[in-house]
């Protein structure tokens, strides 16, 4: 029998891509979004790539508000496995909206699914928690809190990425002038001036590849081993230059920034987060994660073929 699969935040980048591995591995989808609009423009995009994929969507429009997957769960009582990726994503919040415009969606988010989960959740055997790097340095873990006070039938890991890079899954949504938060990253440095030659020393950051990160979230719905853990994938640290140093090494003819390339990687080394993602990767069995070359290599191709193909 086809094991159901409940994905919250259908529409994001990172989510996106766990659509495509779910239907690969023959999964039946059901996404969650905002709008219809947005079900259609995906099913639509998956239909050219995975004309056999079973993907359908529910509409939730915001996961803040109070039962707000509920009627998603008691609809559909033979979903086996969740994974929630919904929550607002940027940086450079400032401390007042913080709360309202992150922590509260972010929060709440995770309550509301955990509570449809209880009360109408009874088949669901595994729970996948898009979390963040950030919930291990700050030890803020909603979601553990919530399973060690409540009785739940479930396991659940969580996938906790640093900055999540690399292609987008549907290249249409580079027609908007900036990308989602975090491809966003490289998609600015395509924009520098030539001219500058300051040195790019932010962002800083530990980061990951977007195709790991989809994988990750699937692996636990299999791998008895997967249950319970905290996975953490980590392909390299960065800044801003060392991220240029990459593009300009391998996109000789574009005219972006220099910067100033001498004294990056000992930049980085002196001041980026210490990180250790053995234990992820050895849990996993991916033997390697993408490496941080790829990751960026494959985000500016993308990026500029599709610039290439529509340029008038
Ligand atoms: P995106 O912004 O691309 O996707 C976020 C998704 O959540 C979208 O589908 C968005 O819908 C939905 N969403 C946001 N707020 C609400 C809301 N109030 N109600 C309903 N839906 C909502 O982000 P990413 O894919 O990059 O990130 C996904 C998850 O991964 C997030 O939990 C984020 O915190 C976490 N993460 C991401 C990292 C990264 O570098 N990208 C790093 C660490 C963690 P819509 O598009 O309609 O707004």
């Amino acid at each position: 029998m086809t094991t159901t699969v409940l994905l919250t935040g259908a529409s994001g980048f990172i989510a996106l891509h766990i659509i495509d591995v779910l239907l690969s591995k023959g999964y039946k989808v059901i996404g969650t979004v905002r709008s219809q609009s947005k079900a259609d423009k995906i099913i639509k995009n998956f239909q050219n790539e995975k004309p056999s994929g079973d993907l359908s969507f529910e509409i939730v429009e915001d996961i803040s508000i109070p039962n707000a997957f509920d009627h998603v769960l008691e609809k559909h009582p033979e979903i086996t496995k969740v994974i929630h990726a919904a929550s607002p994503f940027f940086y450079g919040v400032d401390k007042d909206s913080l709360k309202t415009t992150y922590l509260v969606p972010a929060t709440k988010g995770t309550e509301n699914i955990l509570t449809a989960i209880d009360k109408f959740g009874s088949k669901v055997e595994n729970v996948v928690i898009t979390s963040s790097f950030a919930a291990i340095v700050h030890r803020h873990k909603l979601a553990r809190k919530y399973i060690s006070e409540n009785k739940v039938s479930y396991e659940l890991t969580t996938v906790n990425p640093p900055f999540v890079l690399g292609p987008q899954k549907f290249e249409d949504v580079l027609i908007n002038p900036t990308l989602n938060t975090s491809a966003e990253t490289i998609n600015k440095l395509l924009k520098t001036d030539p001219s500058d030659e300051h040195f790019f020393d932010t962002p800083l950051g530990l980061a990951t590849d977007v195709r790991d990160v989809a994988l990750l979230h699937v692996l636990p719905l299999e791998d008895q081993n997967l249950k319970g853990k905290r996975l953490f994938p980590v392909n390299g640290a960065f800044n801003g230059q060392t991220l240029l140093n990459v593009i300009n090494k391998n996109f000789k003819d574009l005219k972006i920034a220099k910067g100033k390339p001498e004294g990056a990687e000992e930049h980085v080394a002196k001041n980026h987060w210490f990180y250790d993602s053995s234990k992820s990767l050895e849990w996993s069995g991916l033997g390697k994660w993408i490496p941080l070359e790829k990751t960026i290599i494959d985000s500016v191709s993308q990026i500029l073929e599709y610039q290439k193909a529509n340029e008038k």
